[in-house]
């Protein structure tokens, strides 16, 4: 018996090998969800086309992984920007699951990562218009539904750029305090209607897109990638990164009845390291 059996869950941001999606959706899984994974699989337009995301073949590859564990899933290609694509996904959730009942809004980007002064106006636009304004889409059209289902729990992907502000982050880090900041009004919100809502802050995770943070501050700081790591590793007390795994397991105790008295907070999963 898991703590999610006959439960239903649904994850953004899965389309990547290495990526905290996957690992969500397969802890999830192993919990006993049913579970709709689901990412972008296609390029950023224009300028933002460089930005590495996730794929449709490695949807299907979870889907393989998740169905290797007894559990029913399915994927879907959904810009968390666009609502019609939600409202799609949400339609054949309940069609083919029948019910909602764990949201992860995983899906995020860091294209806009840079000097200040330097960010242009898309990758601006980009970075809030996924970290935020996907996590109102998918939250707004999946609430109903988890409401009318007796009640769930949404863990929203923050970072712990957004419980402080550090140089160089200035649209992430603006997007993930907006992400802590929506955590704690549906938290309050939603938990008379039984909908747990929480926040999960990640440090330094061993990611595509965490790898990608390397190769950014190694060019910032004119030094190898090995040198960013060695020196973000003396930052975190516990003396390394996080795996997704690590950040896996937080999402699936928030999920769970365990976390039941759990609302509005941000967990920070970063090894005890605090930016500076
Ligand atoms: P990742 O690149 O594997 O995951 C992000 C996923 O979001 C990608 O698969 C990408 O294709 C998808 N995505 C981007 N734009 C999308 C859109 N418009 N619609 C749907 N999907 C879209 O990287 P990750 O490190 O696993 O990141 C997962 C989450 O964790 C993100 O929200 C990220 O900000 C957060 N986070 C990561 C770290 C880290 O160090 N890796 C630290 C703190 C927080």
């Amino acid at each position: 018996m898991g703590d999610l059996d006959g439960k239903v869950a649904v994850v953004t941001g899965v389309g990547r090998p290495l990526g905290i999606g996957r690992s969500c959706a397969l802890k999830l899984a192993e919990m006993g969800a049913d579970v709709m994974i689901s990412d972008l699989c296609r390029k950023f337009e224009g300028e933002l086309a460089f930005y590495n995301l996730g794929q449709w073949e490695q949807l299907e590859k979870v889907v393989g992984e998740i169905e290797a564990l007894g559990r029913k899933a399915k994927a879907f290609k959904v810009d968390v920007t666009e609502r019609g694509e939600i409202e799609e996904m949400v339609n054949t959730v309940m069609d083919e699951f029948g019910r909602i009942d764990v949201l992860v809004n995983n899906a995020g980007t860091g294209v806009g990562v840079g000097p200040f002064l330097n960010i242009g106006e898309a990758a601006w636009d980009k970075t809030v218009d996924v970290n935020l304004k996907g996590i109102f889409n998918c939250c707004q059209l999946m609430l109903p539904h988890m409401i009318e289902g007796g009640g769930g729990a949404i863990i929203n992907m923050a970072s712990v750029a957004g419980l402080r502000g550090s140089a160089l982050y200035g649209a992430y880090t603006a997007s993930k305090f907006a992400a802590v900041g929506i955590t704690e009004v549906l938290a309050a919100e939603f938990a008379p209607m039984n909908v747990r809502v929480n926040s999960v802050c990640p440090a330094i995770v061993d990611t595509d897109m965490g790898f990608d943070q390397y190769d950014f501050l190694s060019l910032m700081r004119d030094v190898s990638v090995e040198e960013v790591r060695e020196a973000l590793n003396k930052r975190i007390p516990l003396g390394r990164s996080a795996t997704a795994d690590d950040v896996a397991k937080v999402v699936g105790f928030l999920a769970s009845p365990a976390a039941g008295y759990l609302v509005g907070q941000a967990i920070r999963v970063s090894g005890g390291m605090e930016l500076t």
